[in-house]
This record gives structure tokens, sequence and C-alpha cells, in this order.
């Protein structure tokens, strides 16, 4: 093995660390209880080793190739643009094993559990995605999976409860609160807390307490790491704009970060807009956000005058969230990165676009960043190039997409 593997075993790691506390600018750090102190920091120290560790990053790029299905593919919407004169190019999530980009962090969280010795798993879950990840990389490692699903979130997404209990896991109904997200994470903290002996906490997005906003950052970054390759063998140049939706932001940071060193290249993350940007009604934390701390990090934050955290609403389950990753806030802070919000209608009519015109059903989720681009392309210029990040399959949304549409089964395309 060549020696260089030995002091740089990825370039995916330790190229843009926040500082020792965890800070991205004013954004970020470790807001926890004292009992989460210890368990933080031992994480801290294994994760800090195992970057650099070659033998752990072969275990996670053998696993990514032969596993997960990467490099996930780079494809041209050439149908949807046609006449237009931009090219645009979709990274292909999607089609990553169990249909989206969560798995890239799931299988690297899961197999740092393991080298801490570890033979238990808590993850927290809204949608579900986080969770089926999350159980298919501890079935696939042999470690218990112990999923909090706020209880209204199960009866919403009864379809992936059983695929956890399929691969294994022992879903957890949250009755707390909204009984949504938020309080499946209070629930999967105090479990972590009270069991930290043998218990990991796989945190599904760029989001928690540092080393969280980190580390899923970088098992995230093989999308753009490969989309960067992939955009130079394809197009032989690099994109003049990346896209990609933005719910905690892991799938966007995850894309940017082969992107944020070329000044050229502009990055813009999508946010749910929801029915209307006002209270209660959107997920769109730059533009209706302050900073605040929620979850053990300083970010923006969906809150009224008070502090108190307002609710939220999307079509789209996975961007449903009052905050957002502490690296987004920085980025945007110092102008490296902008961020738009798509409503709701807007993002269906999105997934329609691609779905008709290339065969592809996008999540909806997704379905935002590519509404973004479909209601900008009169504006590019011929010959620009657009790269978006399909996070992940769609077949997840299609109950809730007809249930919206109101459609009955007729053969009459929608
Ligand atoms: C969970 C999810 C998201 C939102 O999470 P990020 O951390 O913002 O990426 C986006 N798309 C899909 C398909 C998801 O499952």
């Amino acid at each position: 093995m060549p020696s260089s593997l030995h002091v740089n075993p990825s370039p995916l790691f330790g190229k843009r660390d926040p500082d020792s506390r965890g800070y991205f600018g004013e954004f970020g750090g470790r807001f926890i209880p004292e009992t989460l102190v210890a368990p933080v920091e031992a994480l801290t120290a294994a994760y800090f080793e195992a970057r650099r560790d070659p033998e752990f990053v072969a275990e996670l790029e053998h696993l990514l190739a032969t596993f997960v299905g990467r490099p996930t593919p780079l494809y041209e919407a050439r149908n949807a643009t046609a006449g237009t004169g931009v090219r645009l190019f979709l990274k292909r999530e999607d089609l990553a094993h169990t249909g989206a980009h969560k798995i890239n962090n799931a299988i690297g969280q899961a197999l740092l559990a393991r080298r801490m010795g570890k033979t238990r798993v808590v993850a927290e879950t809204g949608a579900g995605q986080h969770g089926v990840a999350t159980a298919t990389a501890c079935a696939l490692l042999g470690l218990e999976c112990i999923v909090y699903m706020g209880a209204q979130d199960m009866a919403r997404q009864a379809l992936n409860v059983f695929r956890m209990q399929m691969l294994g896991a022992t879903v957890t109904s949250v009755d707390a609160g909204s009984q949504t997200l938020k309080d499946a994470i209070n629930e999967a903290m105090r479990d972590w807390v009270a069991n930290v002996a043998t218990t990991s906490y796989v945190l599904g997005s760029v989001l928690g307490p540092h080393p969280y906003p980190l580390m899923v950052r970088e098992f995230q970054s093989v999308i753009g790491a490969e989309a960067r390759a992939q955009m130079l063998d394809a197009a032989g140049r690099l994109p003049d704009l990346v896209v990609a939706c933005v719910g905690g932001g892991s799938n966007a940071m995850g894309i940017f970060d082969a992107f944020i060193g070329d000044p050229s290249v502009q990055l813009l993350g999508v946010e749910a807009g929801g029915r209307a940007i006002a209270d209660g009604e959107h997920a769109a934390r730059f533009a209706g956000g302050a900073p605040g701390v929620l979850h053990g990090t300083r970010s923006l934050l969906l809150q009224d005058t008070h502090g108190n955290v307002l609710p939220t609403h999307s079509v789209s389950a996975g961007l449903d969230y009052p905050s957002v990753g502490p690296e987004h806030a920085w980025l945007a802070s110092i102008g490296r990165t902008r961020y738009d919000w798509i409503d709701d209608d807007a993002a269906l009519d999105g997934f329609g676009w691609i779905a008709r015109l290339e065969g592809i059903l996008p999540a909806l989720e997704s379905s935002h960043a590519i509404a973004w681009v479909q209601r900008h392309v009169q504006t590019f210029k011929a010959g620009d190039v657009v790269l978006v990040n399909v996070s992940g399959r769609g077949d997840k949304d299609v109950d809730s997409i007809r249930a919206r549409l109101g459609l009955a089964v007729t053969g009459t395309p929608v």
C-alpha cells in the first residue's frame, strides 16, 4: 500500500474543520447537558481518529461501492431542457441503496459505532428515511437498532415503520409534544445518555452538537466528489450553478463541499416554502429565521419574538424542520452560498416535469431543487451548465401526491 494513504486516506476528510469548539463562524458549537459531555467527547475523539485510519476509510469505501452502489450516475436531462440551451445534469442519489443519500451517512456512523465497541444504536426519524437507512446499516453490521419516531409520524409513514421492523429494528413511538421529529430527537438523546456504555447515537443530518455537523458532511461529501469528477468528464468543465434542497442540509452540504473552493461555481440551497412564508406555514429558515439554539447547535431557527420554536409545514416531510445545519448559516453569512424557497404547489410541478419528460420520480424533497430550476430556466444563458442533486426517489411520496391531487385511478395521465 502506498505510504501516502497513511497521511491522507481520503480527500473527503479533514479538509475544512470548524474551530476546536465546533464553530463555523458564529454558528455551531455544543449546547448540551452535562450528562452528554463525556459521550460527545468520546465520539469526537473516535471520529477524528477513524477518519485518519486507512483501514476505516477503506472499509467505508468498500461498502459504499459494493453495498450502497456508488458511484451513483450523473445523468443529463436533455428532454426537460430542450430548446433552452441550458445543460441540466442530475446527480442520481435516488439510485443509492434504500433510495436516498441518507445511507452514505448511516453506514459511516454505524461503522464508527462498531469501531467504538458499541453493540446498540439509537436514531431519530421523521418520515422514516433516516430510520430505514440506519436499520439497514445495523442489519449489515450486526448492531441492535432502536429508532425513535413521533406517534403522528408513525401513523403517516406506516410503510417505513414496517420496513424498519423487517430489517430487525425496534421502532419506539414518541408521544411527547407534537409527536414528530423534534420530539423523536429528544427521546433518542435521552436513551443515549442512559445507555452510553453500549450505545451510539446515529444522527441523520448536519445538525446537533459538534462533531455531528462536520462528521455528517464528511460522510456525505462523497456525493460532491463524485459529481465534480463526473461533470468534468461529461461537460468538460465545472457547472455554473449547483442546486440542492435543504432540510437539515446534509445532501446539500454533501454536494456543495467539492465546489466550495471554486469561485466560478454558484451554490444554491432550496428550502420548503410550504403554503406561504407566514408563521407556521413553511420551513424556510433563511426567509424567516433568526439565530438561536435547537438540539445542541446554534444556527438559524424559526422562532417567535420570545424565542419559542415555531411549528413548520411542508408537503415534503424531509424538509419540515425549524432549524438548519450551522455550516449553511455560516456559508450564507460569508456570501459563499445562497438560499431561496419553493412552495408546495411549485414542488409538485417540478416533480411532474421530471417524471413526464425524463422518466424519473424524484422525492418531493428533491423536487424543490428541480422546481427551482424549472421556474428559472428562462433566466439562464444558452450554454449555462446546472447541476441538481436528486437526493432521493419519489416512490415513498406517491400516496401523498395522489391524495393531494385528489386522483382516482383512471388511467389518465396527471
Ligand atoms: C431526509 C431527506 C432530505 C432532507 O435532509 P437533508 O439533510 O437536508 O439532506 C432530502 N431529500 C431526501 C430524499 C431525504 O430523504
